[in-house]
């Protein structure tokens, strides 16, 4: 391989393959978490959390999700185009199932629903979402340091529906660890979480969302 080709596949990392028709999958079908990372145990408790939620129809073949050590953020999502590259999870963050979870609610988002033109996603504008939608937008605004750009942001449709998903799943989960994780985050009043008492109403629409897309159904056995 030459320096340049070498250079320009650093730049542009490979999008993950499709595979066969798109399909309704469980999401732990869909990911790859790391095995030998500290996180191991706390990213896998998130994803059953997720798993146990809702699953996603997709041709996908594994997406990757990645330990990071960044330090400016708790995670990211990368994608190019319709396409996902890779979740990228931060060790540094303290919260790293709440990170995880945010970054795979971007995920879910995207693959929803992504338009080629506009670039939106499914939390801005499909009508399964509609509801939640209307119910968040009554919630109070937290708090947000920082200038006028960035909180444009942290108000987005994405961003709200990313913390939202987060949230939801923790609270669901029934996982002391992820419950406990949660708590700490609202004790601190961290802008990344709503209290308790003003997000019952938001959690059951991030439900009825999944219920509406049709990927709530668990597959059941088959009488004999
Ligand atoms: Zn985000």
């Amino acid at each position: 391989m030459t320096k340049d080709s070498d250079v320009a596949r650093r730049r542009y990392p490979d999008c993950v393959a499709r595979w066969g028709r798109p399909r309704i999958r469980p999401l732990d079908e869909l990911l790859t978490l790391p095995t030998r990372s500290p996180l191991a145990d706390e990213l896998s408790r998130a994803l059953a959390a997720a798993t146990r939620m809702h699953m996603l129809k997709s041709d996908l073949v594994r997406v990757p999700v990645r330990v990071t050590a960044t330090t400016s953020e708790a995670g990211a999502y990368r994608y190019r185009r319709a396409n996902p590259i890779d979740i990228r999870v931060s060790n540094r963050s303290g919260h790293a199932a709440t990170g995880f979870l945010h970054e795979l609610a971007h995920f879910v988002d995207h693959q929803v629903h992504y338009d080629r033109r506009s670039r939106v996603w499914a939390s801005a504008i499909h009508p399964a979402f509609a509801q939640w939608r209307a119910t968040v937008a009554q919630l109070a605004p937290r708090p947000f340091p920082g200038g006028s750009h960035r909180k444009r942001y942290f108000e987005s449709a994405q961003e709200v529906w990313a913390r939202c998903y987060a949230q939801t799943v923790l609270l669901r989960s029934g996982d002391p660890l992820l419950l406990a994780q949660l708590g700490e985050l609202q004790r601190r009043d961290e802008p990344h979480v709503w209290p308790s008492h003003a997000f019952d109403a938001v959690a059951l629409q991030v439900e009825l969302v999944f219920e509406r897309l049709a990927l709530t159904q668990l597959e059941l056995p088959l009488a004999a």
